[in-house]
């Protein structure tokens, strides 16, 4: 680990404040329960994870924790039940079936799931997420699910895209989200940044970043 938690924390706390509030995300797939616990101890409460088996032991093991947990990762319909039931965020939301059987499953006395539809803002052929000609029409038809409650967009840009082109990838999904907003969706939150480049998502307007290397570092 290069930096400490606190150090990023205090960085990300300075950029708050020069642009909007950012909340810090801890994607811990491919990390240990006791590194959650650990990062967990320092304040961190948002952790993400990819993979449904990985997470649910995990899940289960820091079930004495006030954890939000959030999916970010591929979503296939056998698995919506258990994702349901024990996330409080979806955040790779790209197919109307996958939110109608979240929805479905979704417990009506548990607070709703909270959304965010992945937007491909690369439009990069292999990758998952919805067009960005399609993210309004999308907002539009989940506006009829219950439990459900649609919180913004999520993306992840094409891999070593020079800076410039970070950049304005960023400031389209900015405008994709503001968009949302205009469309009178009460949308809140624009989850775009890595640990290679949240300084510079954030700088174009994400509220949400998602940190695994520089929080916990490699990945086993
Ligand atoms: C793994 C992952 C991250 C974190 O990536 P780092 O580069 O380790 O910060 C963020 N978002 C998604 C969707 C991921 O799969």
């Amino acid at each position: 680990m290069a930096r400490s938690y606190q150090q990023i924390v205090k960085q990300i706390d300075a950029l708050s404040q020069a642009y909007q509030p950012v909340r810090i995300v801890a994607v811990s797939k491919r990390h240990l329960s006791e590194k959650i616990r650990a990062l967990y101890a320092l304040g961190q409460r948002d952790f993400a994870e990819n993979y449904l088996q990985e997470a649910l032991p995990k899940i289960k093991a820091l079930a004495d924790l006030a954890i939000k947990w959030h999916f970010i990762g591929p979503i296939q319909s056998n698995k919506c039940k258990q994702i349901a039931a024990g996330f409080h965020w979806v955040q790779s939301v790209d197919r109307y079936k996958i939110a109608r059987l979240l929805a479905e499953h979704r417990e009506p006395q548990a607070s709703p799931l909270q959304i965010c539809l992945q937007v491909n803002i690369n439009q990069e052929s292999q990758k998952a997420g919805l067009a960005p000609a399609e993210v309004e029409d999308f907002a539009a038809a989940l506006r009829d699910l219950p439990r459900l409650s649609l919180r913004g967009i999520m993306a992840i840009p094409q891999v070593a895209l020079p800076r410039a082109e970070l950049l304005a990838t960023f400031y389209r999904l900015r405008s994709l989200f503001a968009n949302l907003q205009q469309a009178g969706f009460a949308v809140d939150t624009l989850s775009m940044g890595m640990s290679d480049d949240y300084p510079l998502a954030i700088q174009a307007g994400a509220t949400m970043v998602r940190l695994g290397t520089c929080l916990f570092g490699p990945r086993r």
